[in-house]
């Protein structure tokens, strides 16, 4: 029986899994600024060559972050099925965050200690690209036929928002709704759980101007800091419990981010503070705020909302003029829990662990966007090894049994959805 020569397959390539993830560990993609891209992609590709694929190097023309430097290459490869349908596309992205302080491992030497493989992007997602690229092996390694093509790509920048890695390849209509029925991104969100969307994204900047005067004479100015103060006040006072009390129907983990949430990612006014005295009204303060909403909330009353407060604040200080300016926008996404990949990924980790699959969402947002907004393609989910509160970490690692095992559920799934 095909699934279990296909399950056999995937143990025999056991040591073959560690070394590719490993490998990739040691190209440090780091993003930003984008290093070794072409490293990177080039090593994926070698391999899916090495097992049969037709693979494509794809430069993001067109996209100004693609430079001589910092090339942004993304890479394809495709197995023909027997029929010519839409095809079932795995999809990592290559990139990892800088490693930051902290580590007691070479963050890039891909070492194997106590069953675990550690560096920055063990987890966070050179192990699932690697489980995507031998669980596709270990179907043609065991000779089970499929009727649609099986596609598996590996991306750029999908911790800087993806614009020229899965959203290029959308635009470039190499993922369409016409040419692609489901994607599976393996972001680590463990072996036994599927993650079927994310929240929205609503970056936005607040600007505050006010008049300039001499410090000894503030009241002959309008003190911009000030005015950003009110909103400050609003946004804690105000907006913080009525967004607390939202809670998404979505199964956000972990818990706290069902409820919509707002962060104060940064604020600048006045005068720099290490610069020398020069007595002034500060008259201009601005601030950049991350606001995440809920699918039941949507981005207009999002808006509207933010747009309410600072007039709110405006109202109270009126020398001092606001205005808002969007900064990035990303709509909430959701796949039905009823759709084919989320049921064929279930019924292979019933099948390969004994356990019910949980259904989860993700209170950040990965490349999912771009496959449902820009390609149209609606059955997407994230499914891959690895533990989502280690990404990003000092001594990041993936433990080699999730890495087998999240392999031997997307073969069974990919098979399925396939067939
Ligand atoms: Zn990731």
């Amino acid at each position: 029986m095909s699934v279990d020569k296909v399950l056999a397959e995937v143990d025999r390539a056991a040591g073959e899994i560690v070394d590719f993830a490993a490998r990739l560990i040691r190209i440090p993609t780091v993003n930003p600024p984008g290093e070794e891209y072409d490293a990177c992609a080039r090593a994926i590709g070698d391999q899916l060559r090495a097992h049969g694929a037709a693979v494509q190097l794809l430069p993001a023309v067109g996209r100004s972050e693609h430079t001589e430097r910092y090339p942004r290459i993304n890479v394809v490869g495709r197995h023909a099925g027997s029929s010519n349908g839409p095809a079932i596309h795995l999809n990592g992205h290559f990139d990892v965050v800088p490693p930051g302080h902290g580590w007691t491992r070479d963050p890039f030497g891909g070492e194997v200690v106590d069953g675990k493989l550690f560096g920055r992007g063990a987890c966070d997602m050179k192990a699932g690209i690697a489980a995507a690229v031998f669980a596709v092996e270990a179907i043609r390694r065991a000779g089970a036929g499929h009727a649609l093509p099986i596609e598996i790509s590996g991306t750029v920048d999908e911790e800087s928002g993806g614009f020229a890695g899965v959203a290029w390849l959308a635009e470039q209509r190499i993922l369409s709704q016409e040419r692609t029925r489901a994607v599976i991104i393996p972001e680590p969100f463990g072996v036994d759980r599927i993650c079927i969307g994310h929240r929205g994204v609503y970056w936005f900047e607040v600007c505050a101007e006010g008049r300039i005067a001499h410090g000894s004479m503030p009241y002959l100015g309008a003190n911009a800091i000030e005015g950003m103060s009110h909103f400050l006040d609003l946004v804690r006072d105000e907006l913080g419990p009525v967004l607390f009390d939202r809670i998404t129907a979505m199964p956000v983990v972990p818990d706290g981010s069902r409820h919509a949430t707002i962060n104060i990612n940064g604020i600048d006014g006045g005068q720099p503070v290490d610069d020398s005295p020069s007595p002034c009204v500060a008259d201009r303060c601005r601030a950049v705020f991350d606001r995440r909403f809920l699918m039941e909330e949507g981005l207009d009353q999002t808006r509207a909302e933010i747009a309410a407060l600072v007039a709110k604040a405006q109202a109270r200080m009126p020398d001092v003029r606001f205005s808002i300016e969007d900064r990035l926008v990303f709509e909430p996404t959701h796949t039905a829990e009823d759709a084919p990949v989320v049921t064929a990924l279930a019924e292979a980790i019933a099948r390969v662990t004994g356990r019910q699959a949980a259904l989860v969402a993700s209170p950040g947002t990965y490349d999912h966007k771009h496959v449902a907004r820009i390609a149209g393609v609606p059955q997407c989910v994230a499914y891959g090894p690895g533990q989502l509160d280690l990404a990003h970490q000092p001594d990041e690692y993936c433990a080699i049994d999730d890495m087998i095992a999240a392999t031997k559920v997307l073969a069974l799934a990919v098979l399925n959805l396939a067939r």
